[in-house]
């Protein structure tokens, strides 16, 4: 039977899981690892699954129709998976990015046809960031006014507080992932950046088997995008852990998932666990992922580990990042 895809809508999620073979055998991992590889998703992220959920639940309510333009504000893969999404159902999208994110994303954004503005263009945020009056529901204002302000109908999709987003995570990269191990996953190991990929994975695992540890993994301060003294920092993440965080600089889902641990990593050992990745398996990691690698590996070592299945969410791999001194060397 011919099977011929005809909307890159049905390319999104069924993602392998991987296990990182070589690397156990290397480094004497004393768990398996295994990797959920979502750059096998259409524009080649995690965020595919989100921006194509929002769309269409969006459709559902009424909210949008083809023509219309779709506003959203991310770190790069919500608006790549958006434009592609958008290019091919019909719409136009603007998306608001931080300058400091690699430049491949802007580039890629462009490339399906989006309209890429930095959120220091928008009046409100310019003047809330040099007061350093910064919180996540002043930047969110800021944009639904300039949405409000616009002559056409801009929608303003926002992953950070749409329930669409941890949603899908729930429905359908959880039970992927629980079908392919068979059901024996101990431990989830995952960053957060929207903490949408999380909240939505916590709970479905939780329901599954309260007993799955959920390990939750940042960068460690000097690595965080916007560091100005670290050019090894993790993009596409955000922090929630610390005396620093305080909960309105973070998104709504960043305040309120479940988990057992936090591993905070650096962006050296990120950088060179993503080569060492990419020369052992073959597997080429984006930043995220290698983040995330890198506290597998160390759950990995712990003795009472012995035997466990650790699923490790790779949210892109490293075409992106290719400018960076991650790759860059
Ligand atoms: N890794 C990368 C590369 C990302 O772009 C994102 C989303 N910004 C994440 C991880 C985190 O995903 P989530 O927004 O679901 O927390």
């Amino acid at each position: 039977m011919a099977h011929i895809v005809k909307n890159i809508a049905e390319l999104v999620g069924h993602t392998p899981l991987f296990e990182f073979v070589r690397l156990e055998e290397k480094y004497g991992l004393k768990a398996t690892v295994l990797g959920k590889l979502e750059y096998f998703n259409p524009s080649g992220s995690i965020k595919d699954r989100t921006a194509l959920n929002m769309l269409l639940d969006a459709e559902e309510k009424g909210l949008i129709k083809p023509g219309d333009t779709i506003v959203e504000d991310t770190s790069g893969n919500t608006g790549i998976g958006l434009a592609a999404f958008a290019a091919s159902r019909g719409y136009k999208l603007k998306i608001f990015l931080e300058e400091d994110q690699s430049i491949e994303r802007r580039k890629i954004l462009k490339a399906y046809g989006a309209d890429v503005m930095f959120t220091s263009q928008v009046p409100r945020i310019k003047e809330a960031k040099e007061a350093g009056i910064f919180s996540m529901a002043f930047y969110q204002k800021a944009i639904e006014e300039y949405c409000a302000a616009q002559e056409t109908k801009h929608f303003f999709i926002n992953q950070m507080s749409n329930e669409s987003n941890p949603n899908v995570h729930y429905s359908t990269t959880g039970p992927e992932i629980w079908n392919d191990a068979d059901g024996k996953v101990d431990i989830l190991v995952a960053t957060a950046g929207t903490g949408g990929t999380i909240t939505g994975l916590s709970k479905f695992f939780k329901e599954k088997n309260p007993d799955i540890r959920i390990v939750a993994v940042q960068a460690d301060k000097k690595s965080r995008t916007g560091s100005s003294d670290n050019p090894k920092t993790i993009d596409g993440i955000a922090p929630f852990y610390g005396d620093d965080i305080r909960n309105e600089y973070k998104a709504p889902f960043m305040v309120s998932f479940e988990y057992d641990e936090c591993i905070e990593v650096s962006g050296e050992d990120t950088y060179s666990t993503g080569r060492d990745i990419a020369r052992t398996e073959g597997i080429f990691l984006g930043q995220s992922a290698a983040a995330a690698m890198v506290a597998a590996k160390q759950v990995a070592q712990r003795p009472e580990n012995e035997g466990k299945n650790i699923v490790v969410i790779l949210a892109d791999n490293g075409m992106k990042y290719l400018s960076t001194q991650m790759y860059d060397k």
